[in-house]
């Protein structure tokens, strides 16, 4: 029997551990190959589009020799004053396709050693420029294999059980609105409305008090 094309090792064209292997310059020439793969790496200025350039090897950054623009590999790009090492960044791209069933960014947190901010940040720029990709009109060619997704589309009702009144929003039939347990107003406001329940007992105890402040009985 045939084996299957995602069991053959031409199925794996991007592991983590090749990345890591390649270490940090490797991936930063990998990034300039990306960018200008045109002239295979070689620096094109964004501002004039000369290819003759100065490399500020020490600062990875290029300076234009028409124009003296400097600029380097991510400049105008999602990557644009990042702070995370190259070889982190391939590796995140690395993780985030791999992972057919998608990954959560506290795991992607923890595989990179970076904050969860940072990872959720960096997911959706990656996110952002694979839908940028799509307003290109670039057409795929060959064999082109691909999944169905879907995003977006219904908004979840908003949540009323704290006992607010008052009518379902509009547009959304009756049966659709969220049902209202009795439970919750025999044993009590939502926790998130104990601050004005607060507010209101003290009220109540202020109107207890006679002219002169002092309680009455
Ligand atoms: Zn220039």
């Amino acid at each position: 029997m045939a084996q299957h094309f995602l069991l053959s090792a031409a199925s794996r064209t991007l592991s983590l551990r090749a990345i890591y292997k390649a270490g940090e310059q490797a991936a930063y020439e990998t990034f300039c190959k990306m960018r200008w793969s045109e002239t295979e790496g070689e620096a094109i200025c964004p501002r004039c589009g000369c290819v003759e350039t100065y490399s500020i090897t020490t600062r990875r950054k290029f300076k234009c020799k028409a124009c003296h623009h400097q600029f380097s590999v991510t400049s105008g790009t999602i990557f644009a004053s990042r702070k995370m090492d190259f070889v982190d960044l391939l590796a995140a791209i690395c993780i985030i396709v791999n992972a057919s069933k998608g990954v959560s960014m506290v795991q992607l947190s923890r595989d990179l050693d970076c904050q969860y901010k940072t990872a959720f940040i960096l997911a959706h720029k990656l996110r952002e420029a694979m839908a940028a990709e799509v307003h290109t009109g670039e057409v795929l060619a060959g064999h082109v294999e691909i999944d169905g997704a879907y995003f977006g589309g219904h908004v979840r009702p908003e949540n009323r059980k704290g006992g607010s009144e008052g009518p379902p929003p509009q547009g959304q039939p009756d049966w659709q609105a969220p049902r209202r347990r009795r439970s919750s107003r025999a044993s009590g406001p939502h926790p998130s409305l104990r601050r004005q329940d607060g507010e209101r007992r003290r009220c109540h105890r202020r109107r207890e008090r006679g002219p002169h402040g002092h309680p009455l009985g």
